[in-house]
């Protein structure tokens, strides 16, 4: 039988590997030692615990377990590279330049700088999420001290040549930051091969467990130093204080461990089920992907199904399909997704948009359920839409004013 609700919304949160857990358990009691204790065997447990999952960590990126920094999150690790680099470059230069579509997470954190007196410039995407790398080479200066791109964007799945816009921005001698959240784990990532020096990750999207992340800094060519954000007793090298989460640290190290060995053939499986689920709902009439489809994370695909709103979708679902809408309220207002509108699409289709994000444990018959579902919701609501009805009997609704949302 299957088993109701299905969740179809891993770029938000993926559930713990039971593989994690299990790892993670012993230290929370026997080994439950502060990772900063020299003087005894608990404290010395703790420490090389932490260490295995820093070289752990490091792997998954092609990075050595120096260079990585352990933070509470995604969220923290972009505010310390973006804040800890304005810092710590302030004789080069004042620039960033960044994207319209990155997570709220980096975009606030520019915002917080702006008011300081940082110089920002937000690039816009194409209506696929792409930027235009001659336009990135022409807004790059001297003063430019960093290139924030995502790896791969949290809501479309759109996956950016980091490689030639990390050598765009080296060519200035900036720095090139990735949050790379939604593409650790899932995609191979090499911080060499990707000319990468700083770079955002976290646990809880890669089968980890919430609350722990990692700040990438490179060490090498060039050594690369960010101002600490949290003041105390020197832990990470002094770029971020305060007692190590061992459990956390260990279970982000399994997660990087399992998905070092697993993430080609999740990819692949992944993608088969998302391609199906795509193409069948794609059968739907007026119904449109969004996003790069030939650059692309493996396990989503958003979707915005005309004269539909994403709430009413949602409703629909009867709570037995958990995805993101494109009208989610994230900050309780009602603002249609900023990430959609960046990308060209008015307010009607970022409104009934859904993204869906498959994860491991996402299987054929979870699948086999959501398209039904879906098709059966979206053609319901349509028959009670006057917009629908309208748009069949060949209305040119472009005349009419789309209702306020
Ligand atoms: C989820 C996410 C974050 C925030 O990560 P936390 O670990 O929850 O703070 C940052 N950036 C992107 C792209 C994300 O998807």
């Amino acid at each position: 039988m299957l088993k109701l609700p299905i969740y179809l919304d891993n770029s938000a949160t993926t559930p713990a590997d039971p593989r994690v857990v299990d790892t993670m358990v012993p230290y929370f009691y026997e080994h439950f030692g502060n990772a900063a204790s020299r003087s005894h065997p608990f404290g010395w447990e703790a420490e090389d615990a932490v260490d295995q999952a820093r070289e752990r960590i490091g792997k998954l990126i092609g990075a050595t377990d120096k260079e990585i920094i352990i933070t509470s999150g995604a969220t923290e690790a972009d505010n310390l590279a973006i804040k800890g680099v304005y810092d710590m470059y302030s004789r080069k230069g004042n620039h960033i330049v960044t994207v319209t579509t990155e997570h709220k997470a980096v975009l606030d954190t520019c915002k917080h700088l702006e008011k300081q007196g940082a110089q920002i410039t937000y690039l816009k995407t194409d209506a696929e999420g792409n930027i235009d790398l001659n336009e990135l080479e022409s807004v790059v200066t001297d003063k430019t001290i960093m290139v924030a791109v995502m790896y791969a964007n949290n809501e479309i799945g759109t996956i950016a040549p980091i490689r030639q816009i990390a050598d765009i921005a080296h060519k200035k001698g900036a720095l090139m930051f990735s949050d790379a959240t939604q593409a650790a784990g899932k995609i191979s990532i090499d911080v060499d091969r990707d000319g990468i020096d700083l770079m955002a990750f976290t646990a809880h999207k890669m089968y980890g467990p919430k609350g722990v992340g990692a700040l990438y800094v490179r060490r090498k060519n060039p050594r690369v130093k960010v101002t600490a954000q949290m003041d105390g007793g020197g832990h990470e090298r002094g770029m971020r204080s305060g007692t190590l989460n061992v459990p956390g640290i260990v279970g982000f190290g399994k997660a990087a461990e399992l998905a070092m060995m697993e993430m080609e053939i999740d990819a692949a499986r992944l993608s088969v089920m998302r391609d199906r689920l795509e193409n069948e709902l794609c059968k739907i009439e007026e119904s449109y992907v969004n996003g790069n489809r030939r650059s692309r994370l493996p396990h989503i695909t958003n979707i915005s199904f005309k004269y539909v709103e994403g709430e009413g979708l949602m409703m629909a679902f009867n709570q037995n399909i958990a995805v993101s809408s494109g009208s989610a309220c994230t900050s309780a207002s009602l603002e249609p997704s900023y990430v959609l509108k960046a990308l060209g699409l008015g307010d009607d289709l970022a409104h009934s948009s859904i993204r869906f994000s498959l994860g491991r444990f996402t299987t054929d018959e979870q699948i086999q359920y959501t398209i039904d579902h879906v098709t059966k919701a979206v053609n319901k609501l349509r028959d009670m839409s006057p917009l629908w009805e309208m748009f069949k009997q060949g209305i040119d609704l472009n005349s009419i004013e789309w209702a306020e949302h």
